[in-house]
C-alpha cells in the first residue's frame, strides 16, 4: 500500500521541471489525494497549483521548503499549510531569493575562473522562474558534457571544496520557524538522513527544533533508505515530533523518485496530517465566526 498524501514536491517555480499545474495533474493520476507543493524559498507556484487542484479534485496543501544555515550545515525546513499572503513569510523568502540571485552570479564567476564560461546564462535557460539554483547549473553542465548525470556534476563542481561551490548564507533556524508559524503553518525538518551530521549533532538539531516549537520530522522521504526511515521514526518518537512523508519529486527525469509511491509510515508514528487537519479546522472556524 502507498500513502495517499505527499507533502514534499517541487515545480518549475524552483528546481522541479514540471509546471505547477502539470505536477498537480500527474500527482492526481498517480493516486495522490493530498499534495503539498514545497518549492525552495518561493511561493510563486502556489496560485497555478491551487487552480489546477480544484480542476482535478485534489487537495493542495500550500507549502514551502526554506533553506536554513545551522551550525555550518544547510538544513531544509518544509512549512506546510502556510498562508501564502503572510507578509513576514513573504519578506523572509524575498531576502532568500535576493541572496540566491547573488549566489547564482557568484557560482557563474567561480565556474568561469575554473575554465567554464557562460554558466550563469546557461543555468538561466534551465530556470523557468526567478529562482536559479544549483540544480539549474547542474543541468547545464550535464548538457555541456562536463559530467554524465546530476549526481556526478554535484560531486565534481557544486559541493564544498569544488570550483562552483559558494558557502550558503541562508535563514536562521529560529527565523524560518517564526515565518512558518507566523503564517499559520506546521514546520517539518526535511530529509533528515541527507545531512552529513553525526547522530549526536542531528539529535542536537532535533532538540533545538523542538524547543523552538517545530512540529514534525520527514520520516518517509524519496531520498531515504528503508533503514533511514526506521531510524528517523525512532528519532521522531524520542523528540515527540510528528512524522511527515514526501517524495521530494523534482520531475519525471529522475526515474528513482515517483509520485504516488510513498510507503506507509512506520508503526507508532503520529502522522503530520493530523496537525494539518487541525489547522484546516481552525481556518474554517475562524472563517465562519466572522
Ligand atoms: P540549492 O538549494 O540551489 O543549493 O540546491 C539544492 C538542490 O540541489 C536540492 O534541492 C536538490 O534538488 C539538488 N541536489 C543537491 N545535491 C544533489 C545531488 N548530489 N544530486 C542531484 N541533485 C542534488
Ligand atoms: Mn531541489
Ligand atoms: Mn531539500
Ligand atoms: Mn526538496
Amino acid at each position: 500500500m502507498s500513502l495517499s498524501w505527499d507533502f514534499h514536491t517541487h515545480s518549475a517555480a524552483s528546481d522541479g521541471t514540471l509546471a505547477p499545474a502539470e505536477l498537480v495533474s500527474r500527482a492526481r493520476e498517480a493516486g495522490v489525494k493530498r499534495l503539498a507543493l514545497t518549492d525552495h524559498d518561493t511561493l510563486a507556484g502556489l496560485p497555478a497549483a491551487s487552480d489546477a487542484a480544484r480542476v482535478v479534485g485534489l487537495e493542495l496543501v500550500p507549502g514551502v521548503e526554506i533553506s536554513v544555515s545551522w551550525q555550518g550545515h544547510t538544513v531544509h525546513l518544509v512549512g506546510l499549510n502556510v498562508d501564502p499572503a503572510d507578509p513576514t513569510l513573504l519578506k523572509g523568502l524575498r531576502d532568500l531569493l535576493d541572496y540566491r540571485a547573488w549566489r547564482a552570479e557568484e557560482i557563474g564567476r567561480r565556474l568561469e575562473r575554473d575554465g567554464i564560461p557562460g554558466g550563469y546564462e546557461g543555468a538561466r535557460t534551465f530556470a523557468k522562474g526567478e529562482l536559479v539554483g544549483r540544480t539549474h547549473f547542474a543541468r547545464f553542465l550535464v548538457q555541456q558534457g562536463h559530467a554524465r548525470d546530476l549526481r556526478e556534476v554535484f560531486r565534481k563542481f557544486l559541493v564544498k571544496g569544488k570550483p562552483g561551490h559558494v558557502p550558503g548564507r541562508w535563514a536562521e533556524l529560529e527565523s524560518a520557524l517564526g515565518w512558518i508559524h507566523g503564517a499559520g503553518g506546521v514546520a517539518v525538518i526535511a530529509h533528515p538522513a541527507r545531512y552529513r551530521m553525526t547522530r549526536s549533532k542531528l539529535r542536537r538539531l532535533l532538540g533545538e527544533f523542538r524547543e523552538l516549537g517545530g512540529e514534525a520530522l520527514e520520516v518517509v522521504s524519496g531520498s531515504h533508505s528503508v533503514d533511514d526511515c526506521f531510524l528517523m521514526a525512532r528519532h521522531a518518537r524520542d523528540f515527540g515530533l510528528a512524522a511527515s512523508a514526501g517524495s521530494d519529486y523534482h520531475g519525471p527525469e529522475n526515474p528513482w523518485i515517483q509520485l504516488g509511491r510513498l510507503p506507509e509510515l512506520p508503526h507508532g508514528c503520529r502522522p503530520v496530517t493530523e496537525l494539518i487537519d487541525r489547522v484546516d479546522d481552525g481556518a474554517i472556524l475562524s472563517g465562519t465566526s466572522g
